[in-house]
């Protein structure tokens, strides 16, 4: 394990990093960086918005891999069964993607609303727990929309996953960490991430689309500076969404991350904007000028091996801008449908490394061995706990 944690670096120079790393901005793009950094200070002092410090609580809960990598992308699911607080809407409920995804997690309806949502981070930690090559997993919130009053808005909310729910399920099983989401809008949006922060989060979730955030917001100023100062990274969605029922995908557009990547914070922009396109340009391409221009930025290759993303992966692998930047992370449990098979990449790998995949029972187990067919390297599936996890004592 190398004794560096790559988060913490990356927030020390952050305000050198107009200079000192980004390769393609000069000394005017690294000054109005430092400016609105600068600005975006005073503003939320004159606000009178609190800042995050002393909010620091135990932090990430110790973990051992046990040699094994960390996932830093997988989903859980719940209808409110045993008062958990989970809200899924009536029409993603009724929806015929529903069934498929509680297929996917190894369980009906009927077997949820008796057992409770519980059942679900039970089901999730005890199928990593038989996996070979995978030791943990980030288990994600979904904070919900939020009206202009600052308050939940749950007629437009597809789904919420609350953050007390996934902290309290994290909290029973050693291999799942916190993975929070808090909506910016919410009039206690920073009270939330201090809480959240004291609970053990690793990292904080938006999927703008479904969410209705704007990442280039300059209301959320405040947030981005307190998610700075707390050290969590931002995981946000970036590329078209599709899982859900309707999804303004302009506002998953890479290019709109620039303010939280100038003001400092860790972002990593889930599945490196495949697909679809902003602007008439691929975002898989915006994602990568992106993580050319800030060393601050990351991606993580969640749902790459998915049929409807089929040959982005390998078009992103040997790309120099994303070089030291890749994380392993499996969106989980959409690697338990159709949407992946080894099989569907039988020109594109070696047939004996595919089908000893497809053999692989355990979801993690296969998902690792596909994607070390297709050419993943060791860093990148290393790169999630040296990024999410306290540097070991
Ligand atoms: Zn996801």
């Amino acid at each position: 394990m190398i004794s560096i944690f790559p988060a913490r670096i990356v927030a020390g120079f952050i305000g050198l990093s107009g200079s000192a790393f980004a390769f393609k901005a000069g000394p005017a793009a690294a000054l109005s960086k430092r400016l609105i950094a600068v600005a975006g200070t005073a503003f939320a002092s004159l606000m009178g918005f609190p800042v995050l410090a002393g909010a620091d609580g135990p932090g990430p809960k110790p973990i051992d891999l046990h040699g094994k990598y960390l996932d830093c992308h997988a989903h859980t699911a719940g209808i409110g069964a045993k008062g958990s607080g989970c809200f899924i809407s009536p029409k993603l409920r009724s929806s015929y993607k529903f069934p498929i995804y509680l297929k996917a997690f190894g369980v009906d309806e009927k077997e949820l609303a008796q057992k409770g949502d519980s059942l679900l981070p039970n089901r999730i930690s005890a199928r990593l727990a038989e996996s070979k090559t995978v030791g943990a997993a980030v288990l994600l919130a979904l904070d919900g929309v939020v009206d202009s009053a600052g308050d939940m808005d749950t007629a437009r909310t597809q789904i919420y996953l609350p953050d007390a729910f996934i902290a309290a399920e994290t909290r029973k099983h050693g291999n799942l960490l916190f993975g929070a989401s808090v909506n910016p809008r919410r009039k206690d949006a920073l009270e939330r991430l201090r809480r959240d922060k004291a609970d053990g989060a690793v990292l904080v979730k938006w999927i703008p689309s479904i969410m209705d955030i704007d990442p280039a917001d300059s209301a959320n100023i405040p947030f981005y500076l307190a998610m700075k100062e707390s050290g969590l990274p931002l995981l946000t969605h970036t590329g078209t969404e599709n899982s859900f029922l309707g999804a303004r995908d302009s506002l998953c557009d890479p290019f709109r991350l620039e303010l939280p990547l100038n003001l400092g914070v860790t972002v990593i922009a889930a599945h490196v904007g495949t697909p679809g396109k902003s602007h008439g340009q691929e975002n898989m391409e915006r994602a990568l000028i992106m993580t050319a221009k800030h060393a601050n930025l990351y991606a993580d290759i969640s749902s790459l091996t998915q049929i409807n993303k089929f040959g982005y992966l390998q078009k992103i692998l040997p790309r120099k801008e994303v070089r030291g930047r890749l994380l392993y992370g499996t969106d989980f449990p959409l690697i338990e449908t159709a949407l992946v098979s080894p099989f569907y990449y039988t020109w594109r790998a070696p047939f004996s490394k595919l089908r000893a995949a497809a053999r692989e029972s355990n979801p993690w187990d296969r998902d690792v061995a596909l994607k070390k067919a297709l050419g993943v390297p060791e860093d990148v599936f290393t790169r999630s706990a040296l990024l999410l996890l306290p540097p070991p004592k």
